[in-house]
Formats: structure tokens, C-alpha cells, sequence
């Protein structure tokens, strides 16, 4: 019997990862790097989660003018990513996706719990729903679960394994909700069901054991 629901966030309840591509290069260019992530690069760099995570994995393998100066900076780095993140997303510039509001609207009225394990800082999360449902939704979240919580983030299972802590259920009674082959394959290695949302970014990924794959959560395709 289904007893909640796991979100992640980016990607799955809405389409956040152009305005995340868009702070990381604002940052870039407000320290004076040329570093620039097209599309297609970034499509690249969203195999690894965690923003900290995604700088270094540039700097360790794209080897840009001036890594050496910055290896030691990526916190830093971030941390501005993260406040022009704030920035942009107050600024309206994002909707969540089709059929999230209906669905988290419905939980709430079936009793179904809510949570989310999201490899993103909790800043991220509260100024998504900020800027979206409002923050006071928030509230109806049981546990939510972000990167800052936990050694290592997606692929690993250990946010979706805190989520199951946190919300004392077993794998079986959760469904996880994802877009990404890394967030597959988190949640299944927790032992969750998961079913995918497809987002703009993970249209190549490799979704084999999902329950279902999905273009987005409107009723027709998904309804509790
Ligand atoms: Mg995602």
C-alpha cells in the first residue's frame, strides 16, 4: 500500500536546470573566468550531482584556464551560484511542471505522506516552493531530505535511505518520483519503487527499472 511519496526536485517538479546553468555561468563571469557550460556540456556535467560536486568534476577533467587559482575555491564558487540561483528564481522565471500541484494536492487530501530527497541545498528547495506553491506548502512535507544532509548524494541511496529513516516506512509502502537515470538509480538502490518523469536534460538516460516512464504527472498519466 502506497503511504508516500519521495520527490526529488530538480527536473522532477519542475524544470529548474536552465536557471542553474544560467548562475553557474553568471558566477563564472562575475569572477572573471571564461569558464562558460553550453547545453550540451552541462548535459554532461548533470551525470554528476551536488553543484560543488559538478564544479570540481569540470575543473578535475575540463581542465579550464585558471583551475589551478580556483581548485581550492569551489565552496566559494557555489555559494555565489547559489545566491544567483536565489536571485533568478525570485524572479519568476520558473513554473512546476504539469500536473505537481494537482498531485501534491491530492496526496494531501488522500492522507498519502510527503517527502522529498533532493541532492540540492534546502536554500534551493524552500525558495522553489517560494517562488511556486508558496513556502507554506512546505509544511505538509513530512521530511525533506537535501545534500547538505548527507555524505554522498545521488547516485548514492543515502538521501533516500534517510528519507525512509526519517519517515519510518519500509522501501515497499514509498514511491519515489524522478526524471533522472542518477535519481533512478538512488532510490532503486534504497529499494524504492520509482517511476520517471522525463525531463528536457535526461531524455538520453537509461531509465531500465522504473515502474513507469512518463512524459509528466497530469492525471491522465498518473493519479494516486
Ligand atoms: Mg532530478
Amino acid at each position: 500500500m502506497l503511504k508516500a511519496l519521495i520527490f526529488d526536485v530538480d527536473g522532477t517538479l519542475a524544470e529548474t536546470e536552465e536557471l542553474h546553468r544560467k548562475a553557474f555561468n553568471e558566477t563564472f563571469a562575475e569572477f572573471g573566468l571564461d569558464w562558460a557550460w553550453n547545453q550540451a556540456l552541462y548535459g554532461e556535467l548533470l551525470k554528476v550531482a551536488g553543484g560543488q560536486n559538478r564544479i570540481r568534476h569540470f575543473i578535475e577533467t575540463g581542465q579550464p584556464k585558471q583551475a589551478g587559482d580556483f581548485v581550492d575555491r569551489v565552496a566559494e564558487l557555489h555559494r555565489h551560484k547559489t545566491q544567483t540561483y536565489g536571485r533568478l528564481l525570485a524572479g519568476g522565471q520558473i513554473r512546476l511542471r504539469p500536473g505537481i500541484k494537482d498531485l501534491i494536492l491530492q496526496a494531501i487530501n488522500k492522507g498519502v505522506r510527503l517527502a522529498i530527497a533532493t541532492s540540492t541545498s534546502r536554500i534551493n528547495v524552500d525558495r522553489l516552493f517560494a517562488a511556486t506553491l508558496g513556502e507554506a506548502v512546505l509544511e505538509h512535507f513530512d521530511v525533506i531530505c537535501c545534500g547538505d544532509d548527507v555524505a554522498e548524494v545521488k547516485p548514492s541511496p543515502q538521501l533516500y535511505l534517510l528519507a525512509l529513516k526519517k519517515l519510518q516506512l519500509p522501501p515497499e509502502n514509498c514511491l519515489a518520483i524522478e526524471d533522472s537515470e542518477i535519481g533512478l538509480s538512488a532510490a532503486r538502490s534504497a529499494g524504492i519503487p520509482a517511476i520517471i518523469t522525463v525531463s528536457t536534460y535526461c531524455q538520453q538516460d537509461d531509465f531500465t527499472g522504473a515502474q513507469e516512464i512518463m512524459t509528466d504527472l497530469v492525471s491522465g498519466n498518473f493519479a494516486l
